[in-house]
């Protein structure tokens, strides 16, 4: 029996995420999300990879099951987000001498899980209508977004927000950061000044794919009560979102499909190669491994 980390120069990574989406899926089993727990147990439960010419292994086949909260898709997703936004890169960063872009994090007061479906509601309306602002507020002519949702500090809330790369018209007029925080809070109408930061990306190359890995921490999905909140509340929800600029520059803000998840951003036919290995997942007959019982990806 060969285990696909071995083989892979002890890379744990789909080993870990597999691991990851069958405790999500413990959380969801025997609730109204049991069929989204049974989708998850078979998410990529076999993998078949080529052997590129490099030496490499790299996923040519797989079914990912695609549900929102599922740990092996978020992270494939993430990545085919992080590929799309690399090729593209050399044009932005060709724009940094005459455009500003900034990275901004808009938050709201921390709701209860029970009002997260609410509260992301309310967060949606209120940048869509911030982007759509006529007089200066926005100054911004195109954005890529992400929702983060992690658990709150007090137990029992959460704490959503977006992640933000935003380019500035030709015309950007530098804004105090107490207007950005008025502006959010006119857009969001609440009686609060919510936190708004407010950072300007000095190297594109290196802070605009930091805002993939902006999705939910799988520690936070551990907890049942959260893992039921977010699928409650994110079900069908687009956690990357392009506006403007970007969602001509990127190809579409479609969701991604099995493609991509399996291509990863990652232009196979720069890695040929005719040899495939088939991986599968042993969640049943576990298999001794140095005196350990573990579950992995292996040969067969
Ligand atoms: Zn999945």
């Amino acid at each position: 029996v060969i285990l696909l980390r071995d083989i892979q120069q002890g890379d744990y990574t789909f080993d870990k995420y597999k691991f990851d989406s069958l405790i999500v899926a413990r959380n969801l089993l025997g609730t109204s999300f049991d069929k989204h727990a049974q989708r998850i147990l078979n998410c990529a439960n076999s993998l078949q990879m080529r052997v590129c010419d490099d030496g490499h292994l790299r996923l040519s086949q797989a079914i990912f099951c695609r549900v929102r909260c599922c740990p092996l898709c978020s992270w494939r997703r993430s990545q085919a987000w992080r590929g799309r936004i690399l090729k593209v890169l050399p044009f932005l960063v060709a724009q940094t001498n005459t455009r500003v872009f900034i990275f901004a994090t808009f938050t709201v007061r921390s709701p209860l899980l029970s009002e997260l479906r609410l509260a992301l509601a309310k967060m949606l309306r209120a940048f869509r209508n911030m982007t759509l602002a006529r007089n200066n507020d926005w100054q911004a002519d195109g954005y890529v977004r992400a929702l983060e949702i992690s658990r709150g500090k007090v137990p029992g809330y959460c704490h959503p927000h977006f992640h933000c790369i935003l380019r500035m018209r030709s015309d950007y007029q530098s804004m105090p950061h107490d207007q950005w925080v008025k502006m959010w809070r006119k857009f969001l109408r609440v009686d609060y000044d919510p936190s708004v930061r407010i950072n300007f990306i000095r190297d594109l190359k290196s802070s605009i794919p930091e805002i993939f890995k902006y999705v939910c921490k799988f520690t936070d999905l551990r907890d049942p009560e959260f893992c039921i909140a977010y699928m409650t509340a994110c079900e069908n929800m687009r956690f990357i979102s392009l506006g403007g600029y970007f969602s001509q520059l990127l190809k579409s803000d479609e969701d991604l499909d099995q493609s991509d998840l399996i291509r990863s951003g990652l232009d196979e036919f720069l890695y040929g190669g005719d040899n495939f290995v088939k991986f599968s997942w042993f969640r049943e007959s576990e298999l001794s491994y140095e005196g350990n019982v573990v579950w992995a990806y292996q040969t067969g």
